[in-house]
């Protein structure tokens, strides 16, 4: 649990308690607020399951401006690539939930204010929403609660495997390192995905759009980011049997079916990570479990780590020294940051990297920690930058798995070995021998090594 919400008692509800003590329909539900966040989805949508228990519902889908303002690292919260995705994902779910009898609202402006004023016209007595992970969503939910006591805040686990309070290993008890929560895990039952509803209460509240999906940027991405794109990438991934030769080839820099490309529907939502792990229990039902299927579990549980760390862990996952609260011979230098991100270091797989997450917002896990080691160790950058370059930048953005990433590479976080330097000439010899990935994604814009020493004072970001 976030460690200041008792402060202020939100009330954390477990789905299944709820239906256990109700049985069914509750008979003093009025009016439900539900904002979706990192669960666009009608499958296994336990907020959704909940919503649909009550007389009305208000589901309010918002946009808040802030989003694209420069953060403390001069980068942006979501950036155009994510961005379109997601306007993809939230589309998708509103067409979805007005056929299920419930028209969404779509509204803009600060979160919390945004979320407030809904309480008030919808006369909402119960707020659901996703349990967050990230310390400010948490914040966010606190304020919320505090401008209105009165209000029943529910919770649900949409975006782990495990809920809230089902293990010790989860929280209190939750290992400094990896492989004994894998071990853990392994023993464990995950919760089984939820029915879909197959209709949702009338609308509580009627009001003009204040924003509009037509009126957004769109990017032009590779990948499509509605639940229905999600599910139907799923069952191609499996049906072309990639998943059973997955460890074999998941480390390559570049190739659609290399690796799973779930991370990209699961950071977003639209993909449920419960649906993904029956799925491919079913799948080694009938197609035979090897060491590959066996090494997605392994991956999964990696991103499931990470979220349990990260509500663990508050602001310590965004601070310089890490959970080692170890001091990295790092800094900040302006000209060597514009270097990484633009892909203009002069070396010539991490611009190749560099260029392929600008073009397309994904990169494999290899790119990703080639491009963080150099940035860290050689271009000796502070990591919280690169942080939030990629935050930025990734599709597949997701707060646990990036920063929790990043804090291991810089050897701020739970890696027991303190920390990843990849030789860049071993990491050409192995996995772009021939030259190929550069080629494709450099052409012919090879670049000049940047130079390490040129500082400006007038380069150096304003704190905000
Ligand atoms: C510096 C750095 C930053 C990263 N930032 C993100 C991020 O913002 N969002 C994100 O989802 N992943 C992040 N990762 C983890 C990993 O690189 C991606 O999850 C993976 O590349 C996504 O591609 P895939 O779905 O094909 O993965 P697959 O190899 O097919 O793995 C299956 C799933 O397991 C999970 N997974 C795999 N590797 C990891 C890992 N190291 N950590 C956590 N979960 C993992 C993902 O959910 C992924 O979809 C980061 C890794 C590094 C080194």
């Amino acid at each position: 649990m976030h460690p200041r919400s008792t402060r202020i008692s939100v009330n954390y509800f477990a789905l299944s308690a709820v239906l256990a003590v109700n049985g069914q329909k509750d008979t003093e539900l009025a009016t439900a607020l539900y904002i979706p966040t990192h669960d666009l989805r009608i499958h296994d949508n336990p907020c959704l399951t909940r919503v649909a228990q009550f007389d009305t519902a208000c589901i309010a889908l918002i946009y808040d401006p802030r989003w694209f303002k420069p953060t403390r690292y001069q980068t942006k919260s979501i950036g155009p690539k994510r961005w379109s995705f997601t306007i993809q994902a939230m589309e998708g779910f509103h067409t979805a939930c007005e056929g299920l009898g419930n028209k969404p609202v779509l509204r803009t402006g600060e979160f919390v204010a945004a979320v407030n004023r809904l309480v008030q016209e919808s006369g909402a007595q119960t707020l659901i929403m996703s349990r967050p992970v990230g310390w400010y969503e948490c914040e966010q939910l606190i304020s919320i609660q505090a401008a209105n006591p009165a209000l029943q805040i529910e919770m649900f686990d949409t975006y782990t495997l495990f809920s809230e309070g089902a293990h010790t290993w989860l929280a209190e008890k939750l290992p400094r390192q990896y492989t004994p929560f894998r071990r853990s895990a392994e023993q464990a039952d995950t919760a089984a995905p939820m029915a879909a509803v197959e209709s949702l209460p009338p609308s509580a509240l009627q009001s003009e759009d204040e924003w509009s999906f037509a009126a957004q940027d769109v990017f032009s991405l590779d990948f499509i980011g509605t639940e229905q794109a999600g599910l139907e990438h799923l069952k191609q991934y499996l049906h072309c049997g990639a998943a059973s030769h997955y460890k074999e080839t998941r480390n390559a820099l570049s190739g659609w079916s290399n690796s799973s490309k779930l991370s990209l529907w699961l950071a977003s939502g639209s993909l449920s990570v419960r649906y993904v792990w029956q799925s491919i229990a079913e799948y080694e039902r009938t197609h035979g479990a090897n060491e590959s299927t066996q090494w997605l579990y392994v991956e999964l549980l990696w991103r499931e780590y990470f979220q349990w760390l990260a509500r663990k862990l508050g602001t310590q996952l965004y601070r310089f020294q890490g959970i080692a609260k170890r001091q990295p011979l790092t800094s900040f230098y302006a000209h060597r940051f514009r270097a990484w991100c633009s892909g203009t270091t002069g070396e010539p797989l991490v611009d190749a990297i560099m260029h392929e997450l600008a073009q397309t917002g994904y990169i494999s896990n290899r790119s990703r920690q080639i491009a963080a080691s150099y940035c860290v160790n050689e271009l000796q950058l502070d990591w919280r930058y690169g942080a939030a370059w990629f935050e930025q930048e990734l599709v597949d953005y997701d707060v646990a798995s990036n920063w929790g990433n990043w804090q291991y590479i810089a050897g701020v976080g739970v890696d027991p070995r303190g920390g990843r330097r990849f030789d860049i000439r071993k990491q050409v010899a192995q996995f772009d021998p021939e030259g190929d990935y550069v080629r494709h994604w450099l052409g012919s814009e090879l670049t000049k090594s940047v130079a390490l020493d040129v500082v400006d004072a007038a380069d150096w970001p304003l704190a905000r």
